[in-house]
């Protein structure tokens, strides 16, 4: 799944830059922030069974 800055967040999650690997966290409902280094495109990342690393 991939996420754009300036979406609204449909659950609080961590973000993960698509194109640099940066961390960002971002709270249901509000809007997706840019990545630190300026990116706009983010997979989401899930911690839940199953997420094989
Ligand atoms: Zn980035």
């Amino acid at each position: 799944m991939t996420a754009e800055a300036d979406e609204k967040a449909q659950k609080t999650d961590d973000f993960c830059c698509a194109s640099c690997s940066e961390k960002v966290h971002v709270e249901e409902e509000d809007k997706t922030p840019s990545c630190p280094n300026g990116h706009k495109e983010f997979e989401t990342r899930r911690n839940g069974p199953g997420n094989k690393s």
